[in-house]
């Protein structure tokens, strides 16, 4: 497992999965849009091979993700299991949000990166995509604490 303060590692995305996150977040706008990422951890970083697009059955999708959870659970039990999560900010820059920060705890050990993508600042342009690692630290209490730690995102 990642240290708290470990070396930042760089997340490389196959242009495939790029592309099909871009067109997911169109697909779903004005709401957000989410997914699950499938990949492996490969020497000097993780790398993403697949994207399996989620139904987000939020109350309010404009400003919250909740993926659906009969989709949540059968992606859950993928072999190897999911290594990461997706979802779209579409108003709003690709930052985490606190809600973001309050639902790590809901993700397993086997989520290690968080992607968010925001539209391009133009139409046609392509989405601003910011990636981060999911870190856990435990302290003495045993209780865990999850931070995001910006990772540059490669397309290779
Ligand atoms: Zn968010």
């Amino acid at each position: 497992m990642t240290a708290f303060q470990g070396n930042i590692q760089p997340i490389k995305l196959n242009t495939s999965v790029q592309q099909a996150l871009g067109k997911h977040l169109l697909s779903c706008y004005p709401h957000e849009a989410c997914g699950v990422l499938l990949g492996t951890a490969a020497a000097g970083g993780m790398r993403i091979d697949r994207y399996l697009p989620l139904r987000n059955v939020a109350p309010d999708p404009l400003h919250t993700f909740v993926p659906d959870p009969k989709e949540w659970i059968r992606a859950l039990y993928l072999e190897p299991a999911p290594v990461g999560l997706f979802h779209s900010h579409p108003h709003t820059a690709p930052w985490p949000s606190s809600a973001d920060i309050q639902g790590l705890p809901s993700l397993g050990p086997e989520f290690q990166i968080y992607l968010i993508g925001s539209p391009g600042p133009k139409s046609g342009e392509p989405m601003c995509l910011h990636g981060f690692q999911i870190l856990r630290q435990q302290k003495p209490s045993g209780q865990l604490i999850y931070k995001l730690l910006q990772s540059p995102v490669m397309l290779c």
